[in-house]
């Protein structure tokens, strides 16, 4: 840990090279690089929006800081061998954070495909060639808590293994046999099952059993990127495209040397593999690098306060509307950040949530915000900075209008 404390230290007193190292900087709709004559999005009649919701893949997930965008450009400029930019990318990325190794996947959700393949090939490329059709002489079980069944466990279903669901560390135990090839944990889900993190890697430990943990959705808070490794689990996944602001199409598979290098058997370049249709760029392996080195010399502390404060302000307007009522709240885990929720009486604003929101999409700028038939739920992490006033004002506005 020495080493990346000492590291982030000599970069944060470094002075801001090429703005590289700049802990605060304006997003990419103001960035100032070369401007663009054409609007493609309205060349193609597309709706642009403010991000209230969050961090989603369909609505494009997140802008990339200016240091991402930059590096990005650069790598356009001239060629590299993916392998070596691979291997450089990843001891640097090992290095600041602090685990034994790491690479740049397209997606969390690619990390742990990767990760699993790596798990069951070993060094063995010929073993690797044959997933996910032909298991013979690889491990064919997954274990994982019911509660931490969700949609991106198909991540790890695509390397053909089965998944085992289990609910006590009791069934856990006797879960385990000759075949089973990994332990996987869903972070967001920790507090629903019934092991969690000290119990889990205390299991994987005693039966030597390889545990995978998706925290893809666990920054902030910044500890969290080495976190989950120093607690014992040999690999971790991240998206690169949600709180680390890097491309959309990135993920970090973050562990153990063998287990990566494993992994890697299964990437890009090499062409017959179940992650071959996985390929990440040399722009976004840069654009990615320089995200999380942007994220680590963050000012976290000042990134919180100015999220409160944009959420105070939108809670403040809608909460002027009779009946309406704002609750501002912080997810344990998964989307840690500020978020609000805005409920109404609807005899005294007579209208529902989900019209409140098409009438928040169809407005000008248009709005995305997520929440069902209760609620409006909104966040401003994603959002560019003085979009929170924009948004504010439009939900009074709508909710006033029917009240
Ligand atoms: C977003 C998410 C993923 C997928 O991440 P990508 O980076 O989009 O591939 C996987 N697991 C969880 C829990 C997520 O929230």
């Amino acid at each position: 840990m020495m080493k990346r404390r000492q590291l982030l230290k000599q970069m944060s007193a470094l002075p801001l090279i090429g703005g590289l190292f700049a802990t605060t900087e304006v997003t990419a709709a103001v960035w100032p690089g070369p401007v663009t004559r054409r609007d493609y999005y309205k060349e193609l009649g597309l709706r642009t929006f403010i991000n209230a919701a969050g961090t989603y893949t369909s609505l494009t997930g997140c802008l990339m800081r200016e240091s991402a965008i930059d590096a990005y450009n650069y790598a356009t400029r001239q060629y590299v061998a993916l392998d070596e930019l691979q291997d450089k990318v990843g001891a640097r990325l090992a290095e600041l954070i602090g685990c034994e190794a790491a690479t740049v996947t397209a997606g969390a959700a690619s990390a742990i495909t990767l990760g699993t393949a790596g798990v069951l090939s070993g060094m063995d490329s010929e073993k690797a060639s044959r997933i996910p059709t032909d298991l013979s002489g690889m491990k064919t079980e997954v274990i994982m808590q019911k509660s931490h069944v969700i949609g991106y466990a198909h991540a790890i279903k695509n390397c053909g293994v089965k998944v085992i669901e289990i609910e006590t560390r009791k069934e856990l135990e006797k879960a385990i046999n000759d075949q089973t090839a990994m332990l996987w944990f869903l972070n967001a889900n920790n507090f629903k099952g019934k092991i969690q993190y000290k119990e889990f890697v205390e299991v994987g430990k005693k039966y030597n059993i390889p545990m995978m943990i998706d925290a893809a959705a666990d920054v902030p808070p910044v500890e969290n990127l080495w976190k989950y490794t120093d607690m014992g689990f040999d690999l971790a996944c991240f998206s690169g495209g949600k709180g680390l602001r890097g491309p959309q199409s990135c993920g970090l598979l973050l562990g153990r040397k063998d287990l990566i290098a494993a992994a890697r058997l299964s990437a890009p370049p090499r062409g017959d593999t179940v992650g071959r249709g996985m390929k990440v760029n040399k722009e976004e392996i840069l654009a990615m690098l320089m995200a999380v080195e942007n994220y680590l010399t963050r000012d976290h502390e000042s990134d919180w306060k100015l999220w409160e404060s944009q959420i105070k302000l939108i809670a403040d307007a809608a909460a002027t509307v009779d009946g309406v009522e704002t609750e501002i709240h912080v997810p344990d885990i998964a989307n840690h950040v500020p978020s609000l929720r805005i409920r109404w009486d609807n005899k005294k604003v007579k209208m529902t949530p989900n019209e409140a929101r098409q009438a928040l999409r169809n407005g000008h700028p248009s709005i995305e915000t997520v929440g069902g038939d209760e609620s409006i739920d909104i966040t401003t992490w994603m959002m560019n900075p003085g979009e929170e006033r924009i948004v504010a004002s439009s939900i009074q506005k709508i909710l006033s209008k029917k009240s």
